[in-house]
C-alpha cells in the first residue's frame, strides 16, 4: 500500500467511523511501513495505539483489502525518539468542550447540575464523613487535606457532593477556578492534546486551577500515560497547595491497576467512605424528593407508608429510589387517583424484582444467633432451654415472613423439626410480639438489618 491509497483508505474510513471517531482515532494514524502483510502504523502513544487496535483495527484491515492491497494486519507502534508529547511545539487555543454555567468560562470542564447542592443532600449516620469533610472543604481557605479522597458504591452520593463543593466555592468566590471533569474526559482530553500536539496548553490549564475535582478516578487504571499525567498534574497542584478532590467506586489501594506511587498520593489526604444507606437516610432522602417533585406534579397523592415501602424494597442505589418515586408521580398524575401500595406494586414490579434481595434462612440464622449471643449450633440444635428456645423461634418467625420457603423446608433447616414445631414457634412469637416490648424491638431491629444488606 502507498501514502496515496491510504489516502483514499482514511476517506473510506471517515464515512464508515464518522468524523469524530475519524479525527480523534483516524487523522493522527501515519502509515509507517508496509512489509510482510504488515501494516505498521506510527501513533502518539501506546494507549491510543490500544485503543485504534481494539476499536478499529479490523475496520482498517478490511478497507485497506478493499484496495486489493495485501494485508494480513495492523500494527501500532510509538515510533521510539521521535514525537514526545511535551516536546510538541504549536499551540493553539484550548478548545473548551462544555464549558459549565458556573464554572469560570473558559475552564473546558464537565457541566454541573444544578440540583446538586448541599442544601438538596440529605445526611445520615452512612454519609455523615463524607458530607462534613465535603462542607469544610467548601468553605474554601487554606488547603487542610489534600487530596480529599471520596469514595463509596454506585448512587450513594459522591458526584452530588462534589457539584455541591463547586456550587458552594463559587458561590463564595466567583473568581475560584473550579475544574470539575470525569477521570474519562480527563483521558479524553490528553490524548487529545497529544493528538493536536497541545500538550503546553494542557498542563497549563491544568496547573492553573484553583480546585480541580476528578470523579471515578477508577477510570484511569490501567492507563497508564494517562495515570502518569495525572500524576504529574497532581503533584504539580499539591506543590501550589491547590486543592484537589477525587472519587472512586473504592479506596485507593483497591483499585487494581493503579501505579503504587499513585495509590500513595492518594492516601495521603484525607479519605473518606459513603456507606451503603441505611433505612432512615433512603425515607429522609424520599422525603426531600417529594418536596422537590410537588411543584410538578401538583395534585399528585402518595398514600400512607408508600414511601416506607420504597425505603424497605429499595436499598442498593439512591438513583434507582429516586427513579421509582418519579415513575409513581408521573403515574399518579396520569391516572388522576391516590397512589397507593397496591398501586406502587403494580407500577413498580421491575425494579421491584431487581432489588428483590432474596433473604437466605443461613442468613437468619447467622444474625438471630449473633443477636442474641448464642453459637448457631446451639440455634439450629436440639436443646430445649429458653436461651436457645427463644432466638430459635424469633428465627422460625423470621424466615416464615422473609423467605419463601414453606414451613416443612424451614423444619428441615432448623436440625430436621416437623412443620408443625415451626407453626407452634412462629405463633408463639405473634403472641410475644403483642405484649412484649423487647420482643418488638428485637424483630424490628432483626429484620431492618436482614432487609438492609
Ligand atoms: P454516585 O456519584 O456516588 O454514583 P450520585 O452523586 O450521582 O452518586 O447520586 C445518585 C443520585 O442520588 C443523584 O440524583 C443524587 O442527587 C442522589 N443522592 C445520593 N445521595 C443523596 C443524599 N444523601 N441526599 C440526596 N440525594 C442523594
Ligand atoms: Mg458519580
Amino acid at each position: 500500500m502507498t501514502k496515496e491509497t491510504w489516502g483514499t483508505v482514511r476517506q473510506e474510513l471517515l464515512k464508515s467511523v464518522g468524523q469524530n471517531n475519524y479525527r480523534n482515532w483516524i487523522e493522527p494514524l501515519e502509515l509507517a511501513d508496509m512489509t510482510d502483510g504488515v501494516a505498521l502504523f506510527h501513533v502518539p502513544t501506546v494507549f491510543m495505539g490500544d485503543w485504534v487496535q481494539r476499536n478499529f483495527g479490523d475496520q482498517i484491515l478490511s478497507q485497506i483489502g478493499k484496495t486489493g492491497a495485501v494485508v494480513n494486519r495492523v500494527e501500532f507502534r510509538v515510533p521510539t525518539g521521535g514525537a514526545k508529547p511535551n516536546g510538541a511545539a504549536t499551540i493553539i487555543a484550548p478548545k473548551p468542550v462544555t464549558a459549565s454555567r458556573t464554572t469560570s468560562a473558559d475552564l473546558p470542564g464537565a457541566t454541573l447540575d444544578d440540583r446538586f447542592t448541599f442544601d438538596s443532600f440529605v445526611v445520615g449516620k452512612p454519609n455523615e464523613l463524607a458530607h462534613a469533610a465535603a462542607r469544610r472543604v467548601a468553605e474554601g481557605g487554606p488547603v487542610t487535606f489534600n487530596p480529599l479522597f471520596l469514595y463509596g458504591g454506585v448512587g450513594l452520593g459522591k458526584t452530588h457532593l462534589m457539584h455541591a463543593i463547586a456550587h458552594e466555592l463559587q458561590t463564595r468566590d466567583p473568581n475560584v477556578r473550579v475544574l470539575y471533569l470525569s477521570a474519562e474526559q480527563f483521558m479524553y482530553r490528553f490524548v487529545q492534546a497529544l493528538r493536536d500536539k497541545q500538550m503546553m496548553d494542557f498542563k497549563h490549564l491544568f496547573r492553573s486551577v484553583d480546585v480541580l475535582m476528578v470523579d471515578d478516578v477508577q477510570f484511569i487504571a490501567g492507563k497508564d500515560s494517562t495515570q502518569e499525567e495525572f500524576f504529574h498534574t497532581f503533584n504539580a497542584l499539591v506543590d501550589q497547595r491547590k486543592q484537589i478532590i477525587i472519587s472512586a467506586d473504592r479506596a485507593p489501594g483497591e483499585i487494581e491497576g493503579l501505579e503504587s506511587r499513585v495509590v500513595s498520593r492518594l492516601q495521603s489526604g484525607l479519605v473518606v467512605d459513603l456507606h451503603p444507606t441505611s433505612y432512615e437516610l433512603r425515607l429522609g432522602i424520599l422525603q426531600k424528593k417529594v418536596e422537590q417533585f410537588h411543584p410538578q406534579f401538583q395534585g399528585v397523592t402518595l398514600a400512607d407508608g408508600v414511601l416506607e415501602f420504597l425505603a424497605h424494597r429499595i436499598t442498593s442505589n439512591v438513583r434507582v429510589l429516586e427513579g421509582a418515586l418519579m415513575r409513581l408521580f408521573a403515574f399518579g398524575s396520569l391516572v388522576g387517583r391516590v397512589v397507593d401500595l397496591q398501586l406502587t406494586q403494580e407500577c413498580l414490579t421491575d425494579i421491584l424484582r431487581l432489588s428483590d434481595r432474596k433473604t437466605t434462612v443461613e442468613e437468619i440464622q447467622r444474625k438471630v444467633s449473633d443477636h442474641y449471643n448464642i453459637r448457631l449450633s446451639d440455634l439450629i440444635g436440639p436443646k430445649r432451654v429458653r436461651t436457645f428456645a427463644r432466638p430459635r423461634q424469633v428465627a422460625m418467625y423470621l424466615c416464615k415472613h422473609l423467605t419463601q420457603r414453606s414451613l416443612p423446608e424451614i423444619g428441615r433447616r432448623f436440625g430436621g423439626r416437623d412443620h408443625t414445631t415451626i407453626m407452634h414457634g412462629i405463633k408463639r412469637i405473634e403472641e410475644l410480639k403483642q405484649k412484649d416490648n423487647q420482643m418488638a424491638e428485637d424483630l424490628n431491629l432483626l429484620r431492618r438489618s436482614l432487609e438492609d444488606q
